[in-house]
């Protein structure tokens, strides 16, 4: 089968023949339809620091997926082939202490798909029955593609009720701008997101988030808050951004926080203490408590359609890197439809 694999320890990312995956008894196995590239893949198409010591070479790579069941193993009672799916990209142990209490999102052993084990951008990709979330009603293929960035953003929007509270999200990237929508479906009093990229900004305005600021030009103090913010959902990584947001919280405030700071940074912790702040670390998707609120919240009229800007063809994989690179798209979907 067609797919792309960091077949050699340097930069880059190619498309070569490669066996299919062979499903176990207890596995799935998905005809892939349309993937997302996230900023994991930049970082393992760039062979970084973390991507060196982390991924094994050579490892089919990409996560975030849209598929056609088309094979299961002989214990899987719940899934039949053409069944449309996405799938959880953080494989469990089953066996650890929170896995055995049903918090699998907190297993510590998690694999990951694409990372730690073949993952998606091929014509078929492999995963345990678990991992295997199925679409019951009608919904685009692009949208089931990008269900892992989009449980990240949902994973942080909902994990502090935001049900008439003042909202701000830090970082306009695709996962926050999905965050800041579903905060205002949620019944949030006011959302107001932060970027330093104008081409962000704009793309949170055009999904419905009109109070997009740009912090270079606009000191978020200048907005007039009375108290401050209730919520907070970090989701640049930018220890700059970290920081504004504890100068702009309520006392009480909640900040969950899901960006990936690049090394480890300094706070005022003074502002933490005094202004008795909760802050909460946030790593993929609650199996399958997020899944279950993502289907919902699309069946009820959440639409998160404006977040994905750019569109290839599989063939095309290096132009949709490229787009990414350039801090001017959303979400950028590969198209797999005709591979095979
Ligand atoms: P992204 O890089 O596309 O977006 C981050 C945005 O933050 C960019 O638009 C950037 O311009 C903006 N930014 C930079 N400095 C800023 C500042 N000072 N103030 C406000 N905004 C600033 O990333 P993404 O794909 O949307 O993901 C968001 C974050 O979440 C990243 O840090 C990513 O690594 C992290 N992440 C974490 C998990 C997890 O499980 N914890 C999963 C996926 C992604
Ligand atoms: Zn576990």
């Amino acid at each position: 089968m067609k797919a792309l694999v960091k077949s050699r320890a340097a930069c880059g990312l190619w498309l070569e023949d490669v066996p299919e995956p062979e499903p176990g008894i207890n596995d799935v196995k998905v005809r892939v339809l349309c993937t997302g590239i996230c900023g994991t893949d930049l970082h393992i198409y760039d062979w970084n620091d973390w991507a060196r010591s982390t991924i094994p070479v050579p490892l089919v790579i990409g996560h975030e997926f849209s598929g056609e069941v088309v094979e299961v193993g002989s214990n899987v009672a719940d899934l039949q082939p053409g069944d449309l799916v996405s799938g959880e990209g953080h494989v469990v142990c089953g066996r650890c202490r929170n896995c055995l209490a049903g918090r699998r999102h907190l297993c510590a052993h998690t694999q990951g798909v694409g990372v730690n084990r073949a993952g998606a951008f091929a014509e078929y990709v492999v995963l345990p029955m678990m991992n295997v979330w199925k679409h019951t009603h009608p919904i685009p293929h692009e949208i089931a593609a990008i269900f892992d960035p989009f449980g990240n953003a949902v994973h942080t929007a909902l994990s502090f009720p935001v049900l008439g509270e003042d909202v701000l999200v830090t970082g306009a990237g695709p996962i926050g701008i999905m965050a800041a929508v579903v905060a205002r479906f949620a019944g949030a009093r006011h959302v107001v997101i932060t970027d330093v990229n104008p081409h962000r900004l704009e793309l949170a305005r055009k999904a419905g988030i009109p109070m997009a600021v740009d912090t270079q030009t606009t000191p978020l103090k200048e907005l007039g808050m009375r108290e401050g913010f209730d919520v907070g959902l970090e989701m640049s990584g930018s220890p700059a951004a970290f920081r504004e947001m504890l100068e702009n919280m309520c006392h009480g405030g909640k900040i969950a926080m899901l960006g990936i700071p690049p090394s480890e940074m300094a706070i005022d912790w003074h502002q933490v203490i005094f202004n008795m702040l909760t802050i909460k670390g946030i790593y993929g998707r609650e199996m399958f408590e997020t899944w279950y609120k993502m289907t919902v919240m699309l069946e009820s009229g959440l639409d998160i359609t404006p977040v994905i800007t750019h569109r290839f063809s599989w063939r095309d994989y290096e132009k949709g890197f490229e787009v990414m690179r350039s801090g001017e798209a959303g979400k950028v979907i590969l198209d797999w439809h005709d591979v095979s």
